[in-house]
């Protein structure tokens, strides 16, 4: 069974989900994933902007312990984090899960298959100030689903279901293949996409998420790789071991 819940991010976690969003923003405008960017200038908000300007003041390996937290931690709390804000929004993802609870029986069946990933437990927590959403495993090795949530990016909005199903597809994956076979961004991404495709069939809540590294809005569109070369190697049947499926296409990779 799902064990699932949306909820309302703490201060300190709102806080925290931003001061590691402005530590990879250097990284995502060097990749150039110029989507995060255009959110931060579009969110134009003046505290935001000057933590930009100070991300030099991180502490990449604890962010309780940094300059940039001594400085910016209560006035996040004063003027940013807003818990009236998260309501709705709890409320909405909370909606999303119906749709992903009727096909999880398939996401059973993998695990049974081939050992994909359930957690235990799974949070799904919005997020004001970050432009992607993002899967962590948290304490206990709960999954943990960091939602995009702001109407500067409102493609997301109404694909929240398939946004949730994508990250926890990602959390299924990501030690098992993922990191196992090396995969690239793109290809992980491909992979999800390929999964999600499989685990629910046309279910039509989901329609945006069948390849989401194809669509216009993703940050995954500057790739050049062959997806159609990815594809029939990985394509995924209900008789599918999909760790030995990527095992072959990554060996058929390095023979190309
Ligand atoms: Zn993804």
């Amino acid at each position: 069974m799902l064990n699932i819940k949306c909820k309302i991010p703490e201060a300190w976690d709102a806080f925290d989900d931003l001061y590691w969003t402005v530590y990879q923003f250097d990284w995502f405008e060097k990749n150039g994933r110029l989507w995060a960017k255009k959110f931060f200038s579009d969110l134009n908000n003046p505290l935001i902007n000057e933590m930009l300007k100070d991300a030099h003041l991180i502490n990449p390996n604890d962010s309780r312990d940094s300059k940039f937290t001594e400085k910016y931690s209560k006035r996040f709390e004063q003027e940013l984090y807003l818990p009236d804000e998260y309501i709705e929004r709890v409320q909405r993802a909370e909606l999303s899960l119906l749709a992903i609870e009727k096909c999880w029986y398939k996401v059973e069946e993998l695990n049974k298959n081939w050992y994909f990933k359930i957690c235990n437990e799974y949070f799904v927590i919005p997020h004001l100030y970050r432009a992607w959403s993002s899967y962590y495993f948290c304490d206990n090795g709960t999954g943990c689903v960091y939602l995009c949530n702001s109407e500067k990016r409102p493609e997301y909005l109404p694909h929240q279901t398939a946004v949730i199903l994508h990250e926890i597809l990602h959390l299924g994956i990501e030690e098992l293949i993922v990191q196992k076979f090396n995969l690239c961004q793109e290809e992980k991404e491909r992979l999800v996409d390929n999964l999600c495709m499989y685990v629910t069939d046309d279910n039509q809540d989901f329609k945006y998420a069948y390849k989401w590294s194809d669509c216009t809005t993703s940050p995954h569109q500057e790739t050049t790789r062959d997806y159609a070369y990815m594809d029939a190697l990985m394509g995924i049947q209900p008789e599918t071991n999909l760790v030995k499926a990527v095992e072959k296409f990554v060996a058929n990779r390095a023979s190309n």
